[in-house]
C-alpha cells in the first residue's frame, strides 16, 4: 500500500474472517452477570468505519450485543463534556494493573480510583454525571445516539436487571468510595445508572460509527456535532491505550498498537486517529476479560492496513 493510499477494506476484511475462525469459540463467556451468560459463543463480527463515514462489514457485525465496558467510552465523554478537566480532579489517569474490579488499590489510594475505565474510576465518572442529570444512564444513551447519528442503541432491561441482582463487588466497591467521600450521590442511584449503561446493547456496526468521532479529532461525520474538542479527544484516546483493555492494556498495545476499549460481553473498540473506528466483536473471553477472537481480529486489522499509532 503506497502511503495515502486507502486500504482495501473490503478485501482485507474478507482476509480476516478466514483467518480469525479457528479463535472463534475459545474462551469463556462472562458468567458472574448471569444474563451474559446466554452469549453465542460461536459468533464472530467485525466493523470498519472510515471518516467519510462509510461501514465496512464482515461477519455478524450487524447482531446486537451487550457492550458493557465500552460505554465508559462514552460516559467518559459525557463527564468531559459537564466538567472538563476539572474530571482529574476525582478520577486517575494512571494503569492499574489489576482486574478492572479490583478493590485492592483503593484502600491504599484513599478511594481515589486510578482511571475512568476500571469500575471504580467509572463509577466516579457517573457519579459526576448524576450530579449535573437527573438520569445519568439515558444521557449516555442519547450521547451515543448523537454520536451515531441513528437511534440504534437501546438499553437491555434484563442485562441490567442482572447486574443488579448479582454486582456485589460494584456494590463493594461504590461502597467503599462513599467511605472515603469519593461518591457525591446516593449511591444505589449510582449504581443503578451504572448497571443500565453497561448493558446498552448495539451491533458492530453501530458502536463504529458511534465512535467515529474520537478518531475524528472529536467530530461526528455523520451529524458535524464536535462532540469534543481535538485537545480532549486525545485525552480520550490515550486512556483507551494505556487503561483501555485493563491489566492486558501493554499486550494490546504491542500486538495490536491501537487505542482499544474492551467490555465483558466480547466487544473491543480500537481508534485509529485520522483513520478508523473499528469494532470487533466475539463472546468468548480471555482470563483478563478481553475478547480472543476479537484481539485477534484488530491485530489483523492492524497488520494488515500497516495503520497504528506506533
Ligand atoms: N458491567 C460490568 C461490570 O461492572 C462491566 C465490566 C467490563 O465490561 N469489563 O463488571
Amino acid at each position: 500500500m503506497k502511503l495515502g493510499d486507502e486500504p482495501d477494506y473490503p478485501a482485507i476484511l474478507a482476509e480476516i474472517q478466514a483467518q480469525v475462525r479457528p479463535y472463534v469459540g475459545q474462551g469463556a463467556v462472562a458468567d458472574y452477570i448471569p444474563e451474559l451468560a446466554k452469549a453465542p459463543l460461536d459468533r464472530w463480527g467485525l466493523a470498519v468505519a472510515t471518516l467519510d463515514g462509510r461501514v465496512y462489514t464482515a461477519g455478524e457485525a450487524e447482531e446486537a450485543f451487550s457492550i458493557q465496558s465500552i460505554s465508559k467510552l462514552f460516559s467518559l465523554t459525557l463527564a468531559l463534556q459537564l466538567v472538563g478537566p476539572t474530571l482529574w480532579e476525582r478520577v486517575g489517569r494512571e494503569p492499574s494493573g489489576d482486574p478492572f474490579n479490583s478493590l485492592v488499590q483503593l484502600e491504599h489510594e484513599a478511594g481515589v480510583p486510578r482511571n475512568p475505565f476500571i469500575n471504580a474510576g467509572a463509577l466516579v465518572v457517573t457519579d459526576v454525571i448524576r450530579s449535573h442529570v437527573p438520569d445519568a444512564a439515558q444521557a449516555v444513551l442519547d450521547l451515543i445516539h448523537r454520536a451515531a447519528g441513528d437511534e440504534a442503541a437501546r438499553f437491555d432491561g434484563a442485562v441490567a436487571q442482572s447486574e443488579r441482582e448479582t454486582g456485589h463487588r460494584n456494590r463493594a466497591v461504590a461502597h467503599f468510595m462513599k467511605s472515603f467521600g469519593r461518591l457525591r450521590n446516593d449511591v444505589d442511584e449510582v449504581l443503578d445508572a451504572y448497571f443500565h449503561h453497561c448493558s446498552i446493547s448495539m451491533s458492530c456496526a453501530d458502536l463504529a460509527r458511534a465512535s467515529l468521532f474520537l478518531a475524528n479529532r472529536g467530530r461526528s461525520p455523520y451529524t458535524d456535532e464536535q462532540l469534543l474538542p481535538a485537545e480532549w479527544t486525545k485525552y480520550v484516546n490515550a486512556l483507551m491505550l494505556t487503561c483501555g483493555t485493563y491489566d492486558a492494556a501493554g499486550d494490546f498495545a504491542f500486538r495490536v498498537g491501537l487505542p482499544t476499549k474492551s467490555g465483558v460481553g466480547g466487544g473491543l473498540l480500537a481508534v485509529m486517529p485520522q483513520g478508523f473506528a473499528a469494532c470487533a466483536w466475539s463472546p468468548g473471553l480471555d482470563r483478563v476479560g478481553n475478547s480472543i477472537a476479537g484481539a485477534k481480529a484488530l491485530e489483523l486489522l492492524a497488520q494488515a492496513t500497516g495503520l497504528s499509532i506506533f
